[in-house]
């Protein structure tokens, strides 16, 4: 009934622009050729050769740079969490947290025995991990071992190579042997303040991990819960900085600057916005 009532409309030629009004077909019988001209063969030639040299340009400079650029420098190579932290390292990271099949491929890349792939694991429609990975060292401090999804260990193991490190090394004197955690994988709905919200926590896709202590080389063990407000600036500055270099590595931390429930850990997610307080 539309089809008609439209036919109908567009056979009305006086509502309608000229040029949009329905022509007659043309007469039966092959089209008129218009007649082949000395300027317009050598016009139509030299389109020719302009496309033929602006494909030979774009082949040889992607055939000289493609393989030329370093790794590190190339937004298009896929992450190595191996490599020295460049530029571009959580540019990469973001894309490679991005898609299931990118993500394994970049934990196959670190090769260590500190991270086993898993089966997917499915609790119900709301509690599932994809990417299942078990963690138990990244790539110096060891873990309790935990399973979470695929995101978390790789931002968990660059967090701890260029965050947790560097940063026990300047403000304490020696690397972290250990990282203590407070678990990733959680059937639970968020909690808040005024107790449990209606939303799923990250917890409940295992696109979070809770830290909450550090054990030294030396074998000293530091907690979040008595590291915040230290006398001790070094061990303030440190946890200050696990916080902050946490938000290059992780989308979203929360730690005891921002309410009353982490005083004794950092919640660090994958997350779907990018908060850090
Ligand atoms: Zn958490």
């Amino acid at each position: 009934m539309q089809t008609r009532d439209f036919e109908a409309a567009t056979s009305r030629t006086d509502v309608f622009p000229h040029f949009l009004r329905r022509r007659d077909p043309p007469p039966p019988g092959p089209a008129p050729r218009p007649p082949l001209t000395l300027p317009g063969l050598l016009g139509a030639l030299a389109s020719l050769a302009g496309y033929v040299l602006l494909l030979a340009f774009v082949v040889v400079v992607g055939a000289a740079l493609g393989p030329g650029i370093p790794e590190r420098l190339n937004p298009l190579a896929p992450l190595d969490p191996a490599a020295p932290a460049g530029p571009l390292t959580a540019f990469k990271l973001d894309r490679a947290t991005a898609s299931p099949e990118a993500c394994r491929a970049a934990l196959d890349r670190i090769a260590t025995p500190g991270l086993t792939r898993l089966p997917d694991r499915r609790v119900s429609a709301e509690c599932s991990i994809a990417g299942h990975t078990r963690v138990r060292k990244l790539s110096r401090a060891l873990l309790a071992p935990v399973s979470t999804s695929c995101p978390v260990a790789l931002r968990l193991y660059l967090w701890e190579r260029h965050a947790v490190q560097p940063a026990a090394r300047a403000h304490l004197g020696q690397g972290v042997a250990e990282i203590g955690h407070l678990d990733s994988f959680a059937c639970r709905p968020i909690r808040t303040e005024n107790g449990e919200g209606e939303a799923m926590s990250a917890h409940a896709t295992a696109s979070a991990i809770d830290i909450g202590s550090v054990t030294l080389d030396s074998g000293r063990r530091l907690a979040l819960a008595d590291g915040w407000r230290n006398p001790d600036g070094k061990i303030r500055a440190f946890w200050r900085q696990l916080r902050d270099d946490g938000c290059t590595w992780f989308r979203t931390v929360l730690g005891p600057d921002f309410n009353s429930l982490h005083q004794d850990h950092f919640h660090l997610a994958q997350g779907r916005y990018n908060s850090c307080r």
